[in-house]
């Protein structure tokens, strides 16, 4: 195993904590050969610590940080985005030298540990703004001046999308021209909306995905789920895109999924 470098993601309520598990689990199972770590606040119950502390080699809290930018969070219908502020302590990790970053609401379909192989500050397109990253899979360097310098930048220029995201782009500006081996491949972060938006991309290149990220507001922990039936449900009748299904199901099976045995 390797020990000064870690897998990092974020759950700051019990809700995406379920996600939080769900990313450890999978990396578990796909073996990863990388520390894996969940920073927790402090809303997030001791139910959900335990659980998690089950999975992941360390649960570390950290302070909520809130952009409490209430305008532009609610222009993008998504006022719950400020807490993803928290993200930026990631950062902080100094007892490892090189971290990739997940969403708590990605499913990693295999072993992605060659994402170690790329430098800081590597993610992939955003498919609403192809020239801005998606800050939802990352590869990072922590440092302690960079923590000081984003916080900083937070405090003095806030975050033009009100989320970790926009800060990150701003912050990280370099990366739409300077270095293509920063931006990772799009089956690294496979944003579920590219379904509805480029579907005869999603039906070429979708079966090589690596990463799927539900991203937008409806998350796979507010479905219900029949564990009989092996079905998912949309609480209000309505069902998902066909090509969504399998994925939404598949992150249901990992949920229930004991915890495979063997972690180093
Ligand atoms: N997050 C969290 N609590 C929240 C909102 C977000 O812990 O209330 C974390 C979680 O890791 C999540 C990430 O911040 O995956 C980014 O938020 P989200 O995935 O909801 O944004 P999207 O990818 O839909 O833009
Ligand atoms: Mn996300």
């Amino acid at each position: 195993p390797v020990t000064d470098q870690a897998f990092v993601t974020l759950a700051t309520n019990d809700a995406y904590s379920q996600g939080a598990l769900v990313v450890g689990k999978c990396l578990r199972r796909h073996g990863t050969s990388r520390q894996t770590v969940v920073m927790v606040t402090s809303h997030v119950s001791q139910g959900a610590r335990a659980a998690l502390a089950r999975v992941f080699h360390q649960v570390k809290e950290v302070e909520v940080l809130d952009s409490s930018d209430w305008a532009r969070l609610i222009m993008m219908g998504r006022p719950e985005l400020g807490v993803t502020l928290t993200k930026l302590h990631c950062w902080a990790l100094t007892e490892y030298s090189k971290c990739v970053f997940l969403d708590a609401d990605v499913l990693v379909l295999c072993n992605v540990d060659e994402l170690f192989d790329r430098q800081e500050f590597s993610a992939a397109p955003d498919p609403g703004w192809p020239d801005c990253f998606n800050s939802g899979v990352f590869v990072f360097r922590p440092s302690l001046q960079t923590h000081n310098q984003l916080l900083q930048w937070a405090r003095e220029r806030g975050s033009f999308d009100g989320g970790d995201q926009g800060l990150l782009n701003s912050f990280f500006s370099g990366w739409a021209t300077e270095d293509i081996s920063k931006h990772l491949p799009f089956i690294y972060n496979l944003s579920t909306s590219a379904v509805y938006t480029y579907l005869p991309a999603f039906q070429q290149y979708g079966p090589e995905a690596k990463i799927v990220h539900f991203l937008g507001a409806i998350k796979p922990w507010h479905c219900k789920y029949d564990r009989q039936k092996e079905e998912v449900y949309l609480g209000d009748g309505s069902t998902f895109h066909r090509h969504l299904y399998p994925f939404m199901k598949q992150w249901w099976t990992e949920y229930w999924q004991p915890v495979a045995p063997s972690f180093t």
